[in-house]
């Protein structure tokens, strides 16, 4: 696009001119960022109908992702990256006048996602676009992202996050491929021509409008698309004008208002409740509006391929993320049925035949499920489908398990009149899959094991991966380039081939680099952390840290426990020698989640009395950085020493964050949780601190008891004391009682999360870090050796076995010119 410096400049100077009729001197740094934007968009406007003229041209298999949250971050650096202009582009601006750092930060971060589930979406749009797979992203165009997080007085506060206030220059409103969506009604049934006809009168159509956003593959000349949907009134102001007679106390005006808001609360915000479920129903009419929404657009491009409905699964492929898109089965059901006229058998041969779905979770109280009442008031054609569907499905239950009505109330779809909707999301798609092995075992084994049983060859694992352009190429270029020198640029389109950096492991040289790095990126961050929150950090201490959602299962608590002990520690033997530390946590809590809040006030308690305490300093630090998002992470993860992954064994199903840490040579403290299995597989003991309950034991003592909490409280006097700082004035508790929350959930509550019973474990694991760090050569070679098997969990690995064992997509990188 910009083979050269000069014509970028040139062009960028043009516009700038044209747009916004400045002049280089009187632009703002959102004035650059905007013309910036808008001139990849449009230069890339070509490649993208191209791309979509290519895959219907050669009928190529399309699959869309059909997903509640992508969370994409920002845009402009990754999208120079890809389209590999991003040195062209920063050594011109620079000859202009700016940084194309700061530039970049004027891109609102797009966070249409509560965490992993969301930019796990994000990371496979890039993967697919880069190997040039035909694969689209469908959601929602939320108005507001997930909250923007301030901290006022140790306690999190929730703002809304106008992220579009500014203009979005990705997207593209796309007026014309608006399609309707039907609410509420009831369901006419009459026959016609000898075959039974459903209609649904008294319903509410509204638009949905797609806006498109492009998805620049790296080095490729796809341009896929990510449609993200608005919802919009369908009342034609012409009807308001001609009933304008009725004067000033024109009713229905003020009726249109009501009802336009109502409508557009639809894609007004994203759910901030990363796991654990609201009943809300509105959140049941944003899934049904994706859906819909989704699924005509979707069999709009399909028909224009002018082939028999019987070819959907060879050309169709619809993926739901987690179960919240699961209404497209029945969906899907009600068009092939009424407005296709197709039967029953045949409809749903072709439903099951199109969707995939990936189960993101085993905790109980994550399962979604929806009051029968409220769908079929909502939803009544669709529900009647649903029903039938749980019908056919019980019936054949009992065929084959006669007598077994324990089983068939078990497995059934619409059960204590409540819909479930990963027993839909398993019956009516041909593929379900875990994103990790551990997890796709304990589905197989524990939680949908009956439907195992049933359907063993639908079952699969897909371990995660990320996006290694984003998080190694972007967020750390300097060891991206280290990389380079080292084995070449291979790895970049094939990033298995960073396993070749393991001869680097003995190497002092490049282990002096891997170091030097680092620890530029911790001064980096250092500088940072001091910007935003005033604190003096060390870029010499070992930078320990755990950034992700807040919950009781990703046990931050027991790393903020863990600090309070050091705390003590230092106290009882302040002249000890001591590695210097800097604990950095961010996290968002669900705004209704009490006891995850709680935490975080826990935290900057310990916070401020370390970070105040002249006994500390240069031996611990603790900082808590606000709103934690995809931008941010960039910028953390890159100066992380050491990743905390400390989930309960068994309770996170796989973990991005992990991998986005081992990737830039972090060395991690974690359980036998998740991905964390596999990473241990590939790198060994030696390479990584693991601790704590595995999650066979987990297990043991949920089904069969045998754990006090209360036990170990009184045995450890360590825990005694750190437990004792929650309710007990002192140094971390101000009044009486005021951890006592924190305090009940271990202790009245039995630790549900294994936090007491994991702590001398984690505590012994982390004097073990403590030593290790002392040999930073031999750290190097550690964190050599996690960089080289990180390429394993790059998406593009993970996106290619979802392309050829579930999606049967290929890629068509050679269908036309390569840019
Ligand atoms: C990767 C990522 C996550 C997921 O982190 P986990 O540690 O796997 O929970 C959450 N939020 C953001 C912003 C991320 O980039």
């Amino acid at each position: 696009m910009f083979d050269n410096k000069e014509f970028f400049k040139t062009a960028f100077k043009e516009q700038l001119v044209s747009r916004l009729g400045k002049s280089m001197e009187e632009a703002t740094a959102g004035d650059i960022y905007k013309i910036l934007g808008n001139l990849i968009r449009e230069n890339i406007g070509r490649e993208w109908a191209e791309t979509n003229q290519a895959y219907k041209a050669d009928r190529e298999k399309q699959m869309y992702y059909f997903s509640m949250e992508f969370l994409i971050g920002r845009l402009l650096g990754n999208n120079l990256l890809n389209l590999g202009m991003y040195d062209t582009v920063r050594e011109g601006l620079k000859e202009l006048g700016w940084d194309l750092e700061t530039i970049e930060e004027q891109e609102p971060d797009a966070g249409l996602g509560n965490g992993g589930l969301g930019r796990l979406a994000a990371c496979f749009l890039d993967s697919l676009a880069s190997l040039g797979y035909a694969g689209h992203g469908c959601g929602i165009r939320y108005k507001y992202g997930l909250f923007e997080q301030k901290i006022v007085d140790g306690h999190q506060v929730e703002l809304p996050d106008p992220w579009l206030q500014k203009g979005y220059v990705w997207e593209e409103r796309r007026e014309d491929k608006r399609v309707p969506v039907s609410f509420w009604g009831r369901v006419e049934v009459s026959e016609k021509n000898g075959r039974t006809v459903f209609e649904t009168v008294g319903d509410e159509k509204i638009w949905a409008v797609p806006y498109d956003v492009p998805v620049i593959g790296y080095g490729s000349p796809h341009v896929n698309t990510l449609r993200l949907w608005s919802a919009e009134s369908a009342v034609d102001p012409a009807i308001l004008r001609s009933g304008a007679q009725s004067g000033p106390a024109n009713k229905g005006y003020y009726q249109f208002l009501d009802y336009n808001r109502s409508v557009e609360s639809i894609s007004e915000f994203l759910y901030p409740d990363d796991s654990g479920y609201e009943g809300k129903l509105l959140r049941l009419k944003q899934q049904y509006f994706l859906c819909s929404a989704g699924l005509r657009s979707v069999l709009r491009t399909f028909e224009k391929l002018g082939l028999p409905f019987s070819e959907l699964p060879r050309k169709v492929a619809v993926h739901i993320n987690d179960t919240h898109p699961t209404l497209v089965i029945p969906e899907l059901m009600r068009i092939l049925i009424d407005e296709k006229g197709f039967g029953w058998d045949e409809a749903w041969s072709l439903t099951i035949r199109t969707v995939s779905y990936t189960n993101h979770t085993l905790m109980s109280e994550a399962l979604e499920k929806w009051p029968v009442n409220m769908v079929r008031e909502l939803l009544p054609r669709v529900y009647m489908i649903i029903e039938e569907i749980n019908k056919r499905f019980c019936g054949m239950l009992l065929e084959r398990f006669p007598g077994r009505q324990d089983l068939v109330s078990r497995m059934a779809i619409i059960e204590s009149g409540q819909v479930k909707m990963a027993h839909l999301a398993v019956v009516g798609s041909y593929s379900v899959n875990g994103v990790a092995r551990l997890h796709t075992e304990l589905l197989k084994n524990d939680v949908m094991k009956p439907f195992y049983g049933l359907f063993p060859e639908r079952f699969n694992n897909k371990t995660n991966g990320i996006a290694h352009r984003r998080w190694l190429m972007h967020a750390n270029p300097e060891l991206s380039r280290l990389v380079c020198d080292g084995i070449g640029t291979g790895w970049i389109e094939n990033p298995e081939r960073l396993q070749e950096l393991e001869r680097f492991k003995n190497d002092s040289l490049f282990r002096e680099e891997i170091l030097r790095i680092k620890h530029g990126n911790k001064q980096r961050l250092s500088g940072e952390i001091r910007q935003k929150q005033g604190i003096a950090v060390d870029p010499e201490s070992l930078f320990d840290v755990q950034v992700k959602r807040l919950h009781g299962y990703k046990r931050q608590l027991l790393n903020a426990l863990h600090i309070m002990h050091l705390y003590h520690a230092i106290k009882d033997d302040p002249t000890a020698e001591r590695l210097p530390r800097t604990f950095i946590f961010a996290a968002k809590a669900a705004p209704a989640y009490f006891l995850a809040k709680c935490i975080i006030k826990l935290i900057h308690a310990v916070m401020d009395t370390v970070n105040r305490d002249p006994q500390m300093e240069g031996r611990l630090k603790v900082v808590f950085l606000e709103n934690y998002s995809v931008s941010l992470a960039e910028k953390i993860i890159p100066a992380a020493n050491v990743s905390e992954q400390i989930s309960t064994a068994g309770k996170e199903a796989s973990g991005t964050g992990n991998m986005k840490f081992m990737m830039n040579g972090a060395l991690t403290v974690g359980t036998l949780d998740g991905a964390n299995v596999e990473m241990h597989e590939r790198i060994g003991a030696e390479n990584m601190f693991l601790f704590g309950l595995r999650s066979e034991e987990v297990m043991d003592y949920y089904k069969h008891g045998g754990y006090w909490a209360r036990e170990i409280y009184e045995r450890d006097p360590r825990v005694k004391r750190v437990l004792d700082d929650l309710i007990v004035p002192g140094p971390f508790c101000r009044h009486d009682r005021e951890f006592e929350v924190i305090y009940q959930s271990l202790l009245d509550h039995n630790d549900e999360f294994f936090v007491l019973r994991d702590f001398a474990d984690y505590a012994d694991t982390h004097a073990a870090v403590e030593r290790a760090y002392w040999d930073a050569q031999d750290w190097a070679a550690k964190s050599i050796v996690n960089i080289a098997h990180s390429g394993h969990f790059s998406s593009d690995c993970t996106v290619k076995r979802y392309a050829s064992e579930i999606w049967k997509i290929h890629p068509v990188r050679n269908a036309f010119e390569i840019r």
